[in-house]
């Protein structure tokens, strides 16, 4: 059969070759120069889309059409906030979806199918995990886990390997791959390579250009910023991308245009956020390591984190997550939830509200301790994603939180 064609407005990426900021803001938009024009991106909001005759309806059939036919296909207000991250990225296209887990689930079906087998790193975000340790099995998809050094990866390969997924720095414990010697081992071995790259954001790195193939993220975090919307991306090369979007048209995965539209909007300002979180974050991260409850502060950006190292090499700044154990443990951890004030406790992150949560009851629950584990928490690890409050409030809180 012959594929549908991908639906795509003249909306070009003519902010590309500038700076990313103002790719953020102008790339992905259609020209907006003349009278009357809005400035802003309109919601297209329908679900369909109008033909003038069956000859052009046979066209695009054909795949001889660029036109929308139906939302689940593509969408002008879609189209502009692929195109804008696609730009960030550094990425030839982009796809946007209804979650990060769709575009995670999405593209790593496009690549694989049954009787093929995976490496992943063994720390990840829970929802991605649970998907390779409880969805893929009953599909014939095999997973094998790599320590996030890498160490041993070689062993895993087997003639069935197809992809290697990973993700850097990781949800809860901010470990690092190093993305230079993931890629190198993939294109050895003919892998496609996936990168979850949610905490980083493009801000602070872009895989593609050290030769991943597809880059993931879950929208709803950072890239949309203000915890009012779920939704998800694909970036890669044109084939690839074409690939991922026939697997979220068959399965149904995709955005809404109202979310594109909150989307837009967060992705303008990711640049300044991102910025104003890594200073507040490194700030809460240097309070926390002298506090004499906290037995260790998970952050990149401190001299004593595994990773540091490899996160001042790979990355523009440290992110806007961390993580922290109590010397208390759990009792000690849940105490803390319980009393912080400014925080608010919820799942997610990347919103410019402070967040708290312990992993064990979010992101990481339903695991046995051998999994947590391996998983590099511990019961009484708090997960803490840095919003845009003043620093000097938010170490305040934690302070009165932790007496
Ligand atoms: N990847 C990471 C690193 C995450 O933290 C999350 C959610 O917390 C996801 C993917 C899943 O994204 P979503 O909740 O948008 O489906």
């Amino acid at each position: 059969m012959k594929k549908p064609p991908t639906t795509r407005t003249k909306a070009q990426n003519h902010a590309a070759g500038r700076g990313p900021q103002t790719a953020a803001i102008h790339a992905g938009e259609p020209k907006r120069h003349g009278v009357g024009g809005p400035v802003v991106t309109d919601i297209t909001r329908t679900s369909t889309f109008t033909f003038s005759s069956t000859e052009e309806m046979k066209l695009w059939a054909e795949g001889k059409s660029k036109a929308y036919i139906y939302t689940r296909y593509g969408n002008p207000t879609l189209a502009v906030a692929e195109g804008k991250i696609a730009a960030l990225e550094g990425a030839e296209a982009a796809v946007v979806t209804s979650s990060g887990m769709a575009a995670i689930s999405q593209a790593l079906l496009s690549v694989l199918k049954h009787g093929d087998e995976l490496i992943s790193t063994a720390q990840l975000y829970g929802g991605s995990y649970r998907l390779m340790r409880d969805v893929f099995p009953d599909m014939g998809i095999t997973t094998h886990r790599v320590g996030m050094d890498l160490s041993g990866i070689e062993n895993l390969v087997t003639p069935r390997t197809k992809a290697l997924y990973v993700e850097t720095p990781t949800n809860p414990t901010l470990r690092l791959v190093d993305i230079e010697k993931a890629v190198g081992f993939a294109k050895k071995h003919k892998l496609v390579s996936i990168i979850d790259n949610t905490f980083a954001t493009p801000v602070l790195q872009n895989p593609i250009a050290l030769g991943y193939d597809m880059v993931v993220h879950s929208a709803t975090k950072a890239l949309a910023g203000h915890s009012d919307l779920i939704a998800g991306v694909v970036a890669g090369n044109k084939e690839r991308i074409e690939r991922v979007r026939h697997m979220v048209i068959y399965l149904g995965g995709s955005m809404d245009p109202g979310a594109a539209f909150l989307l837009i909007r967060g992705i303008k300002t990711l640049g300044v956020r991102v910025e104003r979180q890594c200073k507040n974050a490194m700030a809460v991260a240097e309070f926390l390591e002298k506090h004499p409850k906290v037995a260790r502060v998970h952050y990149p950006g401190l001299k004593s984190h595994s990773d540091h190292d490899l996160a001042k090499k790979q990355m523009r700044g440290f992110g806007s997550m961390l993580a922290f154990d109590l010397k208390g443990g759990l009792p000690a951890a849940r105490r803390f939830c319980d009393r912080v004030r400014l925080f608010l406790l919820a799942a997610s992150l990347g919103g410019v509200e402070s967040l708290v949560i312990l992993p064990i009851y979010s992101s990481h629950y339903n695991m046995s301790l051998e999994e947590l584990k391996q998983a590099g928490v511990e019961p009484g690890t708090v997960r803490v994603s840095i919003g845009l409050e003043d620093a000097q409030d938010l170490i305040a809180d934690l302070k009165q939180a932790l007496a």
